[in-house]
């Protein structure tokens, strides 16, 4: 990539980004988007699994996993290893994968390195093909490690869990399905993901719209034709195709859609920054030399430099750990010729230069690559780079130099309205076959409606309830008055966004340890106690380790929608002071001296509470 040389004027780019942003500014904030119920409800069928009848169930497991991720996964995985051998997983979906099963778009991968993100690499054997590899090579790994610890056994799939409750008496989890399931569970964890319900904007008319229409994690590949594996899409060739929205999705699937499409419309309300791919093969010779114990690592080494730590090497070497090198150098060369004091200032000053230039760069590659000046005009991102998911590509900028592929820039505005026939944008028609929402999936919604049910825990509480003021747990995972149940995520724990699955490695050798003791000592239930919970979320709220980031930029699910972020906000998205790599260190020492504190192992269901808790 080429470095800038002009100076830049910093004084000139924060009236840019504010212009850019306060264009962008809506008092609707999350209320813009619709979801996925009434006519548009067909939009969460599964169209890759064909619906079959079976009998309800009513039985008992030592642990029912609630999603069929890599959250589940991994937690059935140390599970298995610790020799809790009755594990079964339930998955709305019609296999395991979870947001890999779902999201089958043309040129779906993930853009974190494969050897970080794919989770038990040494365990499974598998040497990723790519340095970032393509969603069917993602769900083979998912499908691995189901097969290789026997997940498949007793596993649930095409069943929607309606709801989890909590039942004193017996000290088990009752779970209903939407296949008159009644499962009775000792332990429960719940892999349901943060960003897996689909949501559509509420763009006047939409549900008008004649053609046909899909959302990106359903992909409709009886009507385009072609393959997850990347065929092309050869029922298009005589289609109008447009697409709304431009963000990580979006990104990757323009490319083939716009190589395979009669015409392809793109309407944009924000543009996306590029940043470089640079993908390669991995070499099996270098791969066969790293000794056991490489992949926690590396999955170090790339959260110490993600988060501007220091380290010898950089394994993975990525846009992501490039961006925190750099501003970090600069930390150190300012304060090395200063002299001076570590001080908020200087940190805040050495963020700011080092994005602006990062975003030179970026802009700067929007001019190498696409050709028609006012296009590449439209696709300049005006804003901190972690203001929006960072992308990264080698073709999506490029799909803009195809003659039949259009940008069609609402310069912040959105898509006005939608008819039967197309789309308008600034009073302009756009007669479209088939519209494809690439809107992305619900943040910052309540937690029962993105899981779609409610947990019910002793004596009546929902957990809606118990965390209306924000979540309250220990570790993001045990929760007060609803025993024998973990949360498997990031926030509240490493809140590392930049490699979800090393959060949910910790969280699953953390569930693996405690049911483990849980079963050794007899206990009924394990609770974090209620003074555990209340300092631990008193540290939270004092975070600054939070997704949700600067009001200054323009809004998206990083800054709740350019909403005011209160203690809510604050709690649901926020996490461990001290920073991912701190977390994994302080969890695997809270794991390994075997107290668990914070946690009470009891052999029988507590006296009812005399007074609040
Ligand atoms: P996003 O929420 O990131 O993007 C939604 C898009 O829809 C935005 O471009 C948004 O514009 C646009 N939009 C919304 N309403 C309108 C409107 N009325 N008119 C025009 N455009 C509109 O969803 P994605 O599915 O792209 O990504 C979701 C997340 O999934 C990512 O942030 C990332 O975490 C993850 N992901 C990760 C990948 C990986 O490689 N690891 C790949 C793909 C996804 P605006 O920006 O203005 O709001």
């Amino acid at each position: 990539m080429t470095a800038t040389t002009d100076p830049i004027d910093h004084h000139a780019l924060r009236l840019k980004y504010r212009q850019e942003r306060d264009k962008r500014l809506r008092p609707d904030g999350n209320e813009q988007y619709v979801q996925p119920t009434g006519k548009f409800a067909c939009l969460l069928d599964d169209p890759y699994t064909p619906h079959t009848e079976r009998a309800p169930l009513r039985d008992e497991v030592t642990v029912a996993l609630i999603g069929g991720g890599f959250a589940s996964l991994i937690t059935g995985a140390r599970l298995k290893e610790a020799g809790v051998d009755d594990v079964r997983i339930i998955e709305g979906g019609g296999d395991v994968g979870g947001t890999w099963y779902w999201n089958r778009y043309p040129g779906a991968m993930c853009d974190t390195a494969a050897m970080i993100y794919l989770p038990l690499l040494e365990e499974t054997g598998y040497r990723p093909s790519m340095k970032y590899v393509f969603a069917p090579e993602i769900h083979g790994q998912a499908r691995r490690i189901a097969g290789q610890y026997g997940l498949y056994d007793n596993a649930l799939f095409s069943t929607q869990v309606t709801g989890l409750a909590w039942e004193e008496e017996t000290s088990r989890w009752v779970i209903r399905t939407d296949r008159n399931d009644e499962i009775r569970a000792r332990f429960v964890a719940m892999g349901t993901g943060p960003l897996h319900r689909p949501k559509l904007p509420g763009i006047p008319g939409i549900e008008t719209f004649a053609g046909h229409s899909f959302h990106t994690s359903r992909w409709d590949y009886a009507y385009t034709g072609g393959s997850p594996e990347g065929a092309p899409m050869e029922k298009l060739s005589d289609k109008r195709v447009g697409i709304i929205g431009t963000g990580a999705t979006a990104v990757q699937c323009i490319p083939p859609l716009a190589r395979d499409a009669k015409e392809l419309f793109v309407f944009q309300r924000t543009p996306s920054s590029i940043d470089v791919r640079n993908n390669h093969a991995i070499d099996p010779e270098e791969f066969a030399k790293l000794s056991p114990g490489w992949q926690r690592q590396w999955v170090f080494n790339f959260a110490t430099l993600q988060t501007g730590g220091f380290a010898d090497q950089d394994y993975v070497k990525d846009g992501w750990t490039d961006i925190a090198k750099r501003i970090r150098d600069r930390v150190v060369s300012e304060l090395t010729q200063s002299g001076g004091e570590l001080t908020p200032e200087l940190i805040a000053r050495a963020y700011t230069d080092s994005d602006d230039e990062k975003m030179e760069e970026i802009r700067a590659r929007v001019d190498e690559i696409v050709q028609d000046a006012a296009t590449a005009a439209g696709l300049k991102p005006w804003y901190q780079q972690l203001c929006k998911r960072p992308c990264f590509h080698d073709e999506y900028l490029q799909a803009y130099n195809v003659p039949t592929c259009h940008l069609i820039d609402t310069d912040g505005k959105g898509v006005e309205r939608i008819d039967e026939t197309g789309v308008w944008v600034g009073g302009k028609h756009y007669a479209l076959d088939c519209l494809i929402f690439a809107s992305g999936f619900e943040v910052g919604t309540g937690y029962a409606r993105r899981a779609g049910y409610e947990t019910i825990g002793r004596g009546g509480e929902t957990l809606s309830e118990h965390w209306s003021e924000g979540m309250q747990t220990l570790h993001g995972m045990h929760v007060r008055g609803f025993p024998n149940l973990f949360i498997l995520g990031m926030t509240q724990a490493g809140n590392l966004i930049s490699n979800i699955t090393s959060n949910l490695a910790e969280a699953g050798m953390s569930v693996g340890a405690v049911v483990a003791h849980a079963l050794r000592v007899g206990a009924e239930q394990v609770e974090v106690t209620a003074a555990a919970e209340q300092a631990w979320v008193a540290m939270i709220e004092n975070s600054n380790q939070s997704f949700l980031g600067n009001p200054e930029c323009t809004p998206g699910y990083y800054n709740n929608e350019g909403r005011p972020i209160g203690r809510r906000e604050k709690l649901n998205a926020a996490g461990y002071p001290g920073g991912p790599v701190a977390y994994f260190e302080y969890i695997d020492g809270w794991r390994r001296s075997g107290a668990f504190e914070g946690l009470e192992f009891r052999s029988e269901a507590p006296p009812a509470p005399t007074s609040q808790q």
